[in-house]
């Protein structure tokens, strides 16, 4: 028989359990701010990348006017200089020559018009959208800038708390009843943290993997003798108050 009462070693083992469990919650919060940081890069790069994308569309526009500028400039340039030699044609027919290809110049130069005038609007249409997109990073980036700063204050912060709750774990593991410390020790190699332990719950399975617990094994535990759940192998503990249901026993 041990030196401890059997509801001072359960009461130091779920003492125990909740020590890994504060240890279980410090690394959520680490991970929870590293996901954050995470998600704003994503959205700063979507940011970034969505500019890029229509700065290059809107660019691709202008360098197209530009280019259909070129094209009217060369034709006009060749409209011009026919005008001058019609005023110099020698015959009637070298004339309606040069005057059908004014015509046809003309009327080029006149579609090429109406072309660059629509490509024009449609950038003009076009440009908010690469402002507005543009005007998009800097938040972003601000964003980014402020969950990465969270996520450095946190760090020192939770390493202080774990480190504590390290030695505090440290002391109550070698605490506990002689007869209990190795199974305890053995889950605690086998699994990560708190889920090494399970409480007993309802009647009566392990809270860790659900399977019921032979009567005989909470009985033992109720007498002081540590039990390991057959199916899964976490150190069982019984929860706060907790009494044998012997309502539907016949003894
Ligand atoms: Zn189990």
């Amino acid at each position: 028989m041990s030196s401890q009462s059997v509801r001072e070693i359960h009461e130091k083992i779920r003492y125990i359990h909740g020590l890994y469990r504060q240890l279980k919650t410090l690394a959520a919060r680490y991970n929870n701010a590293q996901l954050r940081v995470r998600v704003q890069k994503k959205k700063t790069a979507e940011a970034e990348a969505r500019y890029a994308e229509l700065k290059a569309e809107l660019d691709k526009m202008h360098a197209e006017i530009r280019e259909a500028e070129g094209r009217y400039g060369l034709i006009d340039a060749a409209l011009q200089k026919r005008k001058t030699q019609l005023d110099q044609a020698k015959n009637n027919k070298e004339y309606t020559s040069l005057k059908d290809q004014i015509a046809d110049d003309q009327r080029r130069n006149d579609a090429l018009a109406d072309e660059i005038l629509a490509q024009a609007e449609k950038a003009e249409e076009f440009a908010p959208r690469v402002a507005e997109a543009e005007s998009q990073i800097e938040p972003a980036r601000k964003a980014q800038a402020a969950v990465e700063k969270e996520l450095r204050d946190l760090v020192p912060e939770l390493r202080e708390s774990s480190e504590h709750i390290q030695s505090e774990l440290r002391q109550k593991i070698k605490e506990v009843d002689v007869e209990f410390a190795p199974p305890l020790r053995e889950a605690l190699r086998a699994f990560d943290g708190d889920q090494a332990l399970a409480p007993v719950e309802g009647e009566y399975f392990c809270g860790g993997c659900r399977m019921e617990i032979p009567m005989q094994y909470i009985v033992a535990l109720c007498e002081g003798k540590p039990y390991t759940c057959g199916s899964c192998g976490r150190f069982i503990y019984l929860p706060k108050d907790f009494t044998i249901n012997n309502e539907d026993e016949d003894d």
